[in-house]
């Protein structure tokens, strides 16, 4: 793992105090260029940290705002909250995201049977198309695991308009590589370009804009020039965003931690857990060696945190099979097991199999909802702008200078 991409919360704090210099009008200046692999001085490169909370939104936006006050920092602080409008979004249209998998699974079982995709696919993910930057972004994120978000924007809009690949796959080998590869924001991102999420609007990659945002490394040709949006059966309504506890409640509890939170000594307290596991992701989303290289360092770092945090051994669990969950209870001699909330995604799906029948041993699950989360979340209901016009408000209810 090079010393850019160091798995630890003290790398990821390291990380925002050298960039909260730029997180002002610096970042709004030169944030859309894509300067190449060890050249991406213009924007953070935080998002692995953040994805697995080993550093939060709330200390990236806390960060800009105290070094440049709310104007300046405005840019800054609307990506960031891109991400959590994207989490709050998928939180209360779940379906969306299992529609997501069943289609790819559906893509994935027809690439078996159709030679010609096959080939298309390979030629795809191994950057053997032909098609200038869009071959080397392929390369860049199977070798570093991440991508700048321009890059991200046209390798998508030319995979689905010009190679015309299915969508799914597509947003399937991001979340395999990207060392943030996250089903929130990268499904939604996925669906907005392909013209599903705000419907009817696509993003067209342009040959022009690739030149001038790459500082002329890349000019490709033979890119569509029309980018039709594709269409899907209509989603269902949005549901309330379930509810979760707003802090760790009373008594001896077994603290569980996941690949989604892997700073529990923020969120959970107090600190004589009668035993602490720490569970690796559920299925094979991180699949990616980079990801999983980064994702593997980050768990190593949670556990030494905690030991020092909760003063005992960490025990690891290689999933979250409800046997081994309730084994760890009874070993630790309780009932109730307290883990930071799972947003949609595997943990979540696996949590929600292991709840019945935990619940079967009379073992309660208890999950905790970071304060962040639990206030902007709910107000992911209609698009981003509506959304983002709440933000402030809702930032100065949480202490930040916004
Ligand atoms: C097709 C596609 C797929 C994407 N997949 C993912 C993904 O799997 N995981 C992921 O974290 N981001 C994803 N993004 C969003 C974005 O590209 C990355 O978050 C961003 O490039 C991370 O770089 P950074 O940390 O330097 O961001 P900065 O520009 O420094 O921004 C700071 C933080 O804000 C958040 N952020 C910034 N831009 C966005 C955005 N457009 N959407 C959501 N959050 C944002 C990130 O947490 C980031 O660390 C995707 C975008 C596209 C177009």
């Amino acid at each position: 793992m090079s010393e850019v991409w160091t798995p630890t919360r003290a790398a990821g704090l390291d990380r925002i105090a050298a960039f909260q210099p730029r997180m002002g009008r610096a970042y709004a200046a030169v944030r859309n260029t894509d300067f190449g692999p060890g050249r991406q001085e213009a924007v953070s490169q935080l998002s692995p940290w953040v994805r697995r909370r080993l550093v939060t939104e709330e200390e990236l936006a806390r960060a800009a705002l105290e070094a440049h006050g709310p104007r300046a920092a405005e840019k800054f602080v609307q990506e960031v909250i891109w991400r959590t409008y994207w989490k709050g979004w998928l939180e209360m249209r779940p379906e969306v995201w299992t529609r997501y998998v069943a289609e790819r699974d559906a893509a994935l079982a027809k690439v078996e049977a159709n030679a010609g995709l096959r080939t298309a696919l390979t030629q795809a993910v191994e950057g053997r198309t032909g098609i200038e930057g869009f071959d080397d972004w392929a390369r860049e994120l199977v070798e570093i695991g991440w991508l700048h978000n321009h890059a991200r924007m046209w390798f998508a809009s030319i995979w689905i308009f010009t190679l015309r690949l299915p969508w799914t796959l597509g947003a399937d080998f991001f979340l395999r590589h990207l060392m943030d590869g996250d089903p929130a924001s990268n499904t939604l991102s996925w669906r907005w370009v392909a013209g599903l999420q705000t419907q009817g609007k696509t993003y067209l990659a342009t040959a022009s804009n690739i030149e001038q945002f790459t500082e002329g490394r890349f000019r490709p040709s033979g890119l569509a020039k029309v980018a039709e949006p594709l269409s899907e059966a209509p989603i269902p309504a949005a549901r309330a965003l379930p509810s979760a506890a707003g802090q760790t409640p009373d008594g001896p509890q077994l603290l569980l931690i996941t690949a989604e939170d892997l700073s529990p000594e923020s969120l959970i307290g107090p600190w004589e857990m009668a035993g602490v596991v720490l569970a690796s992701e559920p299925g094979t989303a991180t699949s990616g060696e980079v990801a999983r290289v980064f994702l593997g360092g980050a768990m190593d770092d949670a556990a030494a945190r905690a030991e020092a945090r909760y003063r005992q051994p960490v025990q690891r669990l290689p999933g979250l099979e409800p046997e081994a969950l309730i084994a760890a209870a009874q070993a630790a001699g309780v009932t109730a097991i307290v883990t930071s909330y799972a947003p949609v995604g595997p943990t979540a799906e696996a949590l929600a199999r292991a709840r019945p029948v935990l619940a079967a041993q009379g073992m309660e699950l208890v999950q905790v909802r970071r304060d962040w989360d639990e206030a902007m979340w709910p107000l992911a209901t209609k698009g981003f702008f509506p959304f983002k016009e709440k933000a402030p408000t809702v930032l100065r209810m949480l202490g930040l200078p916004a």
